[in-house]
């Protein structure tokens, strides 16, 4: 048992005596460490130490972030596999893709920084005056639980780099990963209070730092219902905030495509990490006269994920991270027969030799109708939706059909045709024929699915204030 009684403020461990949550093994549903229920108070003082150390901070030299940020960077190399370990515990990812993704992904964003950093304008002209980028004071960043420490890296590595002195209130259901960050970034040179943890549940300590007067900026990642809170008590103190949220994905499978390979595609992309994957790939959209034989193929790309112990380097699919995610995951599928779409593979029933942990049956629906709810609402589990168009302005009517609009994926022979597909549908980022995830190139929503982006420049820009000095 991971005790870990103690928040990150100014500097040091701060001993927190008071009520624990506890944080549950996916694959086994053991308890496996326990986090503080922090109250306002540490929150409140998280803040004042962030807001006294932001006038140095923000002065300080490139030389000074470089340095603390090469730090960060060997420090999350060092650890990856305990990195990789205790998300796959927490969060249910298979450790063969847990060691590149949720351990390496932090590291390689770190070096994005790094690299990007020296050449970064913060001051350029425009005719007679000096535009200065400046940093834009204390930023409160909240993140979710399925990619635990890479969502912290995209908010507080830019957040740094840019000046910013940071409070974070990671995910009570996945914090360990934050101790771990915080470990490192205490044997650093990073002054006292430029970063701070404090961790405990949205509706106290969250909502505490959302509403803080002195944070200027709040950057979150999760629902968008949660979002939606965040906008609206941003308004009334005039906060900056970037939201990242929910996403219902359309893979779009052009006539002339390699159905296949389309299939295959979007079913691993659809699985990874389970389902709980923002960008996942959850409507796959085929044409009418191919839905049958892309449901078989997705039946077969399914039968090999046979959900399993996610710490083994042979499973291919893990356990969902919490028995509420799991319960909510199972509700989907039912609606879905109740809805009348045919169940093509899996259901509600949990997997084959799974009765410990919190397993869900990889899912297939055909003949889903565009507008039902399993269509329209974000599941965030293995369950795919196959919808069958008749021409491709339906199948972009469809793809646009959402609330959401995070992400996309066309697949076509021409990669012309499916180019001008990918123009039209109104989402943050779209795969065109299964192009690689790029992590220099902006990402964020549309819609629903969010406001601001991060990633490269464009993450570290909003952290920044603009100002012009006419000279
Ligand atoms: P969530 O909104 O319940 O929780 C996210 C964070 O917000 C947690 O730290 C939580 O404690 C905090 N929070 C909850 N209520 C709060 C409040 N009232 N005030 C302040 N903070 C509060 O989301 P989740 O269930 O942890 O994550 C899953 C969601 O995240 C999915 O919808 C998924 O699509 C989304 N997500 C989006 C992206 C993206 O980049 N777009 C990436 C990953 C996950």
């Amino acid at each position: 048992m991971n005790e870990l009684n103690r928040n990150y403020i100014n500097g040091q461990w701060v001993s927190w005596a008071g009520d624990m949550i506890d944080v549950h093994e996916a694959g086994t549903g053991d308890v496996i460490a326990r986090v503080p229920a922090s109250g306002r108070e540490e929150m409140e003082q998280a803040i004042e130490a962030a807001d006294a150390a932001f006038e140095s901070w923000s002065e300080s030299t490139l030389e000074q972030r470089l340095k603390v940020l090469e730090q960060l960077h060997a420090g999350l190399k060092e650890r990856g596999s305990e990195i990789a370990e205790t998300v796959s515990r927490e969060v249910g990812m298979p450790i063969k893709l847990a060691t590149p993704i949720q351990a390496g992904m932090p590291a390689a964003v770190t070096k994005s920084y790094l690299k990007l950093l020296p050449d970064f304008p913060f001051t350029e002209q425009s005719g007679n005056s000096e535009v200065q980028y400046a940093p834009v004071g204390v930023v409160g960043c909240i993140t979710p639980w399925n990619y635990p420490l890479h969502q912290v890296i995209l908010k507080i590595v830019p957040a740094i780099a840019a000046g910013c002195t940071v409070v974070l209130k990671p995910s009570e259901i996945a914090p360990q990963t934050a101790f771990i960050l915080a470990e490192i970034l205490d044997g650093t040179d990073l002054p006292k209070g430029v970063f701070n943890m404090v961790c405990g549940y949205g509706q106290t300590v969250g909502d505490t730092l959302i509403k803080h007067p002195d944070v200027r900026m709040v950057s979150f990642t999760g629902s968008t219902r949660t979002g939606n809170l965040i906008a609206h008590a941003a308004a009334d103190d005039f906060k900056r905030f970037a939201l990242e949220m929910g996403g219902k994905s359309a893979s779009v499978i052009l006539p002339d495509a390699d159905l296949a390979a389309a299939v295959k595609g979007t079913v691993n992309n659809c699985l990874l990490n389970s389902g709980q994957t923002c960008t996942a790939l959850t409507r796959m959209l085929v044409p009418a006269d191919k839905h049958d034989e892309a449901c078989e193929l997705a039946a077969a790309a399914v039968a090999k994920m046979t959900p399993g112990n996610p710490l083994e380097e042979t499973t291919r699919l893990g356990p969902l991270s919490s028995a509420q995610q799991r319960d909510k995951v199972i509700d989907y599928i039912k609606l879905g027969i109740e809805e009348g779409a045919t169940l093509i593979t899996g259901g509600p029933e949990a997997p084959e030799g799974c009765d410990k942990g919190y397993f869900v049956k990889a899912t297939v629906f055909g003949n889903v109708k565009p507008d039902s709810r399993i269509a329209q609402e974000e599941i965030f589990g293995p369950v795919l939706c196959v919808i069958p168009y008749n021409d491709e302005a339906e199948a972009v009517k469809i793809a646009n059909g959402t609330q959401y609009g995070l992400s996309g994926a066309v697949w076509s022979a021409d990669d012309a045709r499916a180019k001008k597909i990918a123009g039209k549908l109104r989402t943050g980022q779209v795969f065109v024929n299964g192009g690689a995830f790029n992590p220099m190139a902006p990402f964020g929503g549309f819609g629903h699915s969010g406001i601001g982006r991060e990633f490269g420049k464009w993450g570290l820009e909003e952290f920044l204030e603009v100002r012009s000095l006419q000279l």
